[in-house]
Order: structure tokens, then C-alpha cells, then sequence
């Protein structure tokens, strides 16, 4: 394990743009630069649609950008392929959403854990029912799970073998993608304090992805919001409740604090907005919902500025 503040990927100037009706592109990612450390978790928050799941499928090579680079240790991975790519990829896994959909229900909690390094040929067939064991126990679930299927286990039980399936290739980087989110409250809480025990354990980097900022700011070390394709704002998690600074981090911070400790107040909705609704080339893409929006905004795209050391804000009140 080398040390923590090891800088795992950086992600520089990402853009990803998809084909959208009526002969237009939809920007699901822009001018996107992150770094995920050794050891820190990097929550990426934001609205259904801003683009997180984009952004984390360039992160884990599945998908190429249409500009930018990424850099795995330093190294140039945007265009490796072949045996290249297939060795790199043990390097990142992904716990999903829900493993149920995931996996195979025909196959049982062995196989779906061990089906990696049968790949990568790490281990035989026949110890396949050992380190199942093994790694269901590092989960805290019963090494008897071996041999059940997931459609017997309850939804948190499956997460469990999702996040054990996720470790036997030991990654450097781990993407929980909306990876608690169907998960009751309890339940998600025990999957998190799971996650962290291992982090602390191996120095797994992880991109955290999620649209609950209350449960983000919890467990990041640092925060980057996304809105529209864009990152607007990146900060420390603990910073997050008081010091964050872009309008729209702050309706979010304020939207979690109308639900958690104002019951009387009337609650004011965030309603969506699609990547596809608005032009996003020019202008700041959070304008058309901007209380604070001014006549610059609507022209010139704000940079991501460093605010303060650790802070970066893209909104042109701060620039
Ligand atoms: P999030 O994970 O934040 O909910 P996504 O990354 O899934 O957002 O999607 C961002 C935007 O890109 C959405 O408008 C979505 O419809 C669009 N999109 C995602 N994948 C594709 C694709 N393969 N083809 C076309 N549009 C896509
Ligand atoms: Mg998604």
C-alpha cells in the first residue's frame, strides 16, 4: 500500500458530448478536472441527469472523452486499448446502484464474487468456495453466503457481496455509483460505515457518487457539485454546510436543512432540468435558476476559481 495523498487519477478538462434530438449535442460533461487521492474519498454530487454516471464511466475507462485527458499514476491512460486497457481496469471497480440487476441470479454469491480473478486467471475453480469465505467475512457477512443466491438476501446482504466483489482484484480506486441510494436509512448507514473501515484498511481511493448532499458531505473528504455537465463548485466535505459558495450548492445545502430541521417552513422544489433542456455553450449553466444571476451570466461561462486553498468556485460573484 503506498502512502496516502498518492494521487490515484486526475481527470483533466473532460468533455463528453452525446448525440440529442433534433440534430443537437447534448453536453454531458464539460471542461470536467478532478483528482482522486490514496486513501480520500472525492463525493461527486448532483441533480438525476448532471452528468455524475458520464463522468465515472470515463473514470473507469468504459467510456473514451471527446476531449481531455486522464492520468492513472501519472500516467496517460486516455487512449490505451486491448491488453492494455483489460489490465488497467482491475485497477478501478464500481459497486452498483443495485447488484441484484447487476449479477446474475442464475449464479450464487461465490461465483459472483470470485468471477474476476477466474478472469484474470488469479485463482482455480476450486478455490473459488475458500476465498468467497474469505472475503464475505471482510463484508461481515456469514462465509455460509458462499454458496446462497442473491435473490435470497436482502438488499443491503447484496450490496455487501457487490462491495466484496468490488475489492478481490484490490483496486486503488473504488466508484460507489448511487451505490446506497436504494437502500433504507439504516441500512445505508451500515453499508457506509462499512466502506470507510475498508478505505481506512487499504488506502482505497473512492468517487463517491450521489444526489443526497446530506450524505455526501458526511463521508467526503472533499466535494465537487455538478450541474448540467459542469463541475461548480469543489470544496472539503466538512466545509460544505457552512462554507460553500456557488447559488447552487447553497440551495442544496439549504434544501437539506428545510427537510432535516424546519418542518414548518414550506419547502421550495428543485425542479430538474435536464442537460438537454439549455444551450450550455455560453453563459453560466445554472443562470436560468440563478437567484443571484447577473447580466454577465448569461453570456460568459464562469471559470472554476480557486476561492480559497482547497476551494474552487465557478460563479462570476466570486470572480
Ligand atoms: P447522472 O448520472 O448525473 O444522473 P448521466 O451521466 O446518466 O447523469 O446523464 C447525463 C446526461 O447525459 C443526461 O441528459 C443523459 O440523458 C445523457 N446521456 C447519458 N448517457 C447517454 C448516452 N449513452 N447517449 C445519449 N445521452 C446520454
Ligand atoms: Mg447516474
Amino acid at each position: 500500500m503506498s502512502e496516502v495523498g498518492t494521487r490515484i487519477l486526475e481527470a483533466r478538462h473532460i468533455t463528453k458530448r452525446y448525440p440529442a434530438p433534433n440534430r443537437r449535442t447534448l453536453l454531458a460533461c464539460q471542461d470536467v478536472s478532478l483528482d482522486f487521492y490514496q486513501g480520500k474519498t472525492l463525493g461527486i454530487v448532483g441533480e438525476s441527469g448532471c452528468g455524475k454516471s458520464t463522468l465515472m464511466r470515463m473514470v473507469m475507462s468504459l467510456e473514451r472523452p471527446d476531449e481531455g485527458r486522464l492520468f492513472y499514476r501519472g500516467k496517460d491512460i486516455t487512449d490505451i486499448k486491448g491488453e492494455e486497457l483489460r489490465r488497467h481496469r482491475q485497477k478501478i471497480q464500481m459497486v452498483f446502484q443495485d447488484p441484484a440487476e447487476a449479477f446474475s441470479p442464475k449464479m450464487k454469491v461465490m461465483d459472483i464474487i470470485c468471477e474476476p480473478l477466474l478472469n484474470f486467471k488469479r485463482i482455480k475453480g476450486s478455490e473459488r468456495e475458500e476465498t468467497a469465505r474469505r472475503y464475505l467475512e471482510m463484508v461481515e457477512l456469514p462465509g455460509d453466503f458462499a454458496r446462497r443466491y442473491p435473490h435470497s438476501m436482502s438488499g443491503g446482504q447484496r450490496q455487501r457481496v457487490g462491495i466484496a466483489r468490488a475489492l478481490v482484484l484490490e483496486p486503488e480506486l473504488i466508484v460507489c455509483d448511487e451505490a446506497t441510494s436504494a437502500l433504507d436509512v439504516s441500512v445505508q448507514k451500515s453499508i457506509i460505515e462499512l466502506l470507510v473501515r475498508l478505505q481506512r484498511e487499504k488506502g482505497i481511493a473512492y468517487g463517491f457518487v450521489c444526489h443526497d448532499m446530506a450524505l455526501v458531505q458526511s463521508l467526503s473528504h472533499r466535494v465537487a457539485v455538478m450541474y448540467l455537465g459542469n463541475i461548480v463548485e469543489e470544496l472539503p466535505g466538512e466545509e460544505v454546510a457552512a462554507g460553500c459558495l456557488h447559488p447552487y450548492t447553497r440551495t442544496m445545502v439549504e434544501a437539506v436543512f428545510d427537510l432535516r430541521m424546519d418542518f414548518g417552513k414550506p419547502i421550495e422544489p428543485m425542479e430538474s432540468v435536464s442537460a438537454g433542456q439549455q444551450d450550455i455553450y455560453a453563459g453560466c449553466p445554472f443562470r436560468s435558476r440563478c437567484p443571484r444571476r447577473m447580466e454577465i451570466c448569461e453570456s460568459r461561462r464562469p471559470a472554476l476559481k480557486e476561492v480559497a486553498s482547497g476551494h474552487r468556485v465557478a460563479c462570476h460573484l466570486y470572480a
